[in-house]
């Protein structure tokens, strides 16, 4: 399995140079390489020329231009030949399905972006400074550039290119990752339901909790952030609180995603189905709906909007959309099965008796059905729900 992985670069001033000048030279040879082919096509004989017969001319480019061309890795440079390469082929494969395409063209300095190397440890090296806290990107005549490494990159390193978006320099890496075994079938199936008082239920009437320490790391980042707005501008105080807040942020960030992996781990371990609310569904069915105040047309009554705003914010505290993603990269890769079902009425089904009424759910979290007498956890009776609608359309699916 290969994964892509994008980071931002923060080079000095010289190597930002370097890096386009780098750029500039690549350029200069696809343009230099087209002219070549043009001249030839264009030619009686309409010689066509092979990246082949360009590559095997890089040596003596070097050597003749040491300042500029000889200055990069060779095997960027063929990479940059054997992209105008793929250019001409599907130029040419156009051409043979009867298209009229434009012929490959020359590109400006400032439209071309990116360099490829295409390995690690040819021309470049990832992570060359591994005992640094910092990590850097080497490449050959550029230097050490410091990266920002938002997250850890799993598996080997592969290709690494350089990409200059707008004022901004980026590295792009893939690393191959081995295939994870998919995981030995458990004949179990769950539906969860996502809460506020607790971060999951299950259909088994099992609870996850939130995570521990978020709610006091979220009420010191609210401190260090009001902290942050008392302070004087280009102080050293402020600077100070800028980074405890950035460092706070990154705590809060890093304690939400460890729990939600260890929940959808959990999760695809034990279950060979898991169905969950969509969330899409469910945050139209809670965005508070206007009342219209009926003495003064034009005019609404509060509905709760605080509230419902309040409780939002708590929803959006527990990263549900971040734990679904994580939860179906690790299905799919187990061999597991997720579904998401619409949440209408999850709440208020009885799952015994099928009644639906919303009196069945007397507090937030007690149901207690008024027709057949059912009672349990409120959550609880949720999840059930989701997961027979999972399971109706699984089955509509496979039908
Ligand atoms: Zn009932």
């Amino acid at each position: 399995m290969i994964r892509a992985y994008k980071f931002l670069m923060r080079p000095t001033v010289g190597q930002a140079q370097a890096l386009s000048e780098m750029l500039r030279d690549h350029c200069s040879l696809y343009n230099g390489a087209l002219q070549e082919r043009r001249d030839a096509y264009r030619h009686v004989s309409k010689t066509s020329i092979k990246y082949g017969m360009q590559s095997a001319q890089l040596k003596e480019i070097r050597a003749f231009d040491p300042e500029r061309q000889g200055r990069w890795p060779f095997s960027s440079q063929q990479a940059t030949l054997r992209r105008l390469d793929k250019a001409f082929a599907g130029f040419f494969r156009r051409v043979k399905s009867g298209e009229t395409p434009g012929y490959p063209r020359f590109r400006g300095v400032n439209w071309f972006d990116t360099v490829d190397f295409p390995k690690d440890g040819d021309g470049c090296r990832w992570d060359a400074t591994p005992h640094d806290p910092t990590t850097r990107v080497r490449f050959q005549g550029v230097g050490h550039v410091k990266v920002n490494r938002h997250r850890p990159v799993v598996g080997k390193v592969k290709t690494v290119s350089v990409k200059r978006e707008g004022k901004r320099w980026y590295v792009v890496l893939t690393a191959e990752q081995a295939e994870p075994e998919p995981l030995p079938v458990t004949g179990s199936v769950v539906g969860i339901d996502m809460g506020i008082a607790n971060f999951l239920a299950d259909s088994n009437g099992g609870f996850v909790p939130n995570p521990r320490h978020g709610r006091r790391a979220a009420a010191k980042l609210e401190a260090a952030q009001q902290a942050l707005s008392r302070c004087k501008r280009r102080s050293n105080r402020r600077r100070k609180a800028v980074r405890k807040v950035a460092d706070l942020h990154r705590r809060v960030r890093r304690q939400r995603l460890d729990h939600a992996h260890k929940t959808a781990l959990d999760l695809v371990r034990q279950h060979d189905f898991i169905a969950h609310e969509d969330l899409r569904i469910r945050s139209m069915l809670k965005a508070p709906v206007p009342k219209p105040d009926p003495g003064r047309p034009g005019v609404f009554l509060p509905n709760g909007a605080a509230a419902k705003a309040g409780l939002n914010k708590s929803i959006n505290d527990a990263g549900w959309g971040v734990f679904l993603t994580i939860l179906a990269g690790k299905a799919e890769s187990a061999g597991r099965e997720v579904i998401a079902v619409d949440p209408r009425n999850t709440s208020r089904t009885c799952p015994p008796c099928g009644h639906i009424a919303p009196e069945n759910r007397p507090t937030q979290d007690t149901f207690h059905c008024v027709a057949c007498g059912h009672t349990a956890h409120a959550d609880t009776v949720g999840a059930t729900n989701v997961l027979r609608a999972g399971l109706v359309r699984r089955n509509a699916r496979q039908g």
